[in-house]
């Protein structure tokens, strides 16, 4: 059996959550759209999901949009405000360590005539707030930014990009995929106009994902059909997929302090451990500004290649999960390290269901394997 340290490129559904959705797989299978008993039932489990994921992010149900996953949901709001302010050219502003499913969106804003700039990542992981402050212009019209990066953990002051957004009325999206369901996000402290969400990375079923869009922010949509959801996402509702990311939602936010103390402990633990062995690392990013359930680390005498074929009876991986072909890393690249260094670091994640003796396994087998 593997032990299972890739959390962050995928959680283990929540059996809860699987519970949930059979049935909607096998006899509640009606349209949501349709007009009849067997529709309308389908309609109120849907509108029950989103009051979920509404409630965890205190926003109200109508500024939840369903769809294919945080891929679907960057591509949506990014596109989707481009598109409607089409008749001029504009100014988009991404950090440099957002998921590809942002940064790719730049050679596209391109084409279209925009202008898109980066923000420079400090060593310690953080984006840079005064490189921020100097890009911005009269004509910026967006700023994207990821809330918990995905490959450092690093939390990036999303807070402080939302005082500058609204004090120059830029909008602002976040993607917070490897945030939501970890830690709280309450829409009424940190306001923005769009922020992106999975159901995979927080146990819920893959496939599903939420873009909340604030009702005040205008979004061009990019699916067209029949209207569902609310017009903004055409196509006959993924109704089992919605299921389970409202009710892992719903499981995330009342177990959200017990299972984020668990995790702060297994942080405390993995490192003790990792500084007893004889193991040579350093983790990458500023610990005091990471979440306790992703570690980028690089283990100075083992490439990651090595690492990954030694210790196979371990998931993890040697960069995100998520962009295969990107590899060596732009995030760490971003952060300075050199090519040597980013071939040796190695990116492992935990879940609520990663416990002690899954640490104790990895770090003993960790060192056998560096000493060999
Ligand atoms: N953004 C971030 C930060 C991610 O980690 C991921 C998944 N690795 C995505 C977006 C894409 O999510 P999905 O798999 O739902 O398309």
């Amino acid at each position: 059996m593997n032990t299972y340290l890739d959390n962050a490129a995928t959680t283990k559904p929540d059996k809860l959550v699987l519970e949930a959705m059979m049935p909607f797989f096998k006899d509640l299978y009606g349209n949501p759209s349709a007009n009849n008993k067997c529709g309308r039932t389908i309609r109120e489990a849907i509108d029950d999901s989103r009051f979920n994921i509404a409630d965890n992010l205190n926003c109200t149900q109508c500024e939840i949009i369903f769809t294919s996953g945080a891929t679907e949901s960057n591509n949506l709001a990014i596109k989707g405000c481009a598109d409607f302010c089409s008749d001029e050219k504009y100014h988009f502003i991404f950090s440099s360590i957002e998921h590809k499913s942002v940064l790719n969106l730049k050679d596209l804003l391109l084409c279209k005539g925009h202008e898109v700039d980066l923000i420079e990542t400090l060593p310690n992981g953080l984006i840079d707030l005064n490189h921020l402050e100097d890009l911005i212009k009269d004509n910026t019209v967006m700023i994207s930014c990821i809330y918990v990066n995905n490959e450092t953990g690093i939390i990036q002051p999303v807070s402080d990009i939302s005082e500058i957004c609204l004090n120059r009325d830029i909008v602002f999206h976040i993607d917070a995929t490897q945030a939501f369901g970890k830690m709280k996000i309450d829409l009424t402290d940190l306001k923005c106009d769009f922020l992106s969400l999975s159901g995979h990375k927080f146990h819920g079923p893959k496939g599903v994902g939420v873009l909340y869009k604030n009702k005040n922010t205008n979004l061009t949509c990019q699916i067209i059909g029949g209207s569902q959801e609310d017009g903004y996402r055409s196509g006959t509702e993924n109704v089992p997929g919605i299921i389970g990311i409202g009710k892992a939602s719903e499981i995330s936010n009342t177990k959200m302090v017990e299972n984020y103390n668990h995790l702060l402990n297994l942080e405390k633990y993995f490192i003790k451990k990792m500084d007893a062995s004889g193991v040579e690392y350093s983790i990458n990013g500023d610990i005091d500004v990471k979440v306790p359930w992703i570690f980028n680390i690089t283990i100075f005498n083992k490439t990651a290649e090595e690492l990954v074929d030694g210790l196979q009876d371990f998931c993890f991986s040697k960069s995100s999960a998520c962009s295969k072909g990107n590899y060596p890393s732009h995030v760490l690249k971003a952060m300075g390290l050199d090519d040597d260094l980013i071939d040796r670091s190695i990116r492992i994640s935990f879940s609520k269901y990663t416990d002690y003796d899954d640490v104790d396994k990895f770090v003993n087998r960790l060192e056998e394997e560096v000493e060999k």
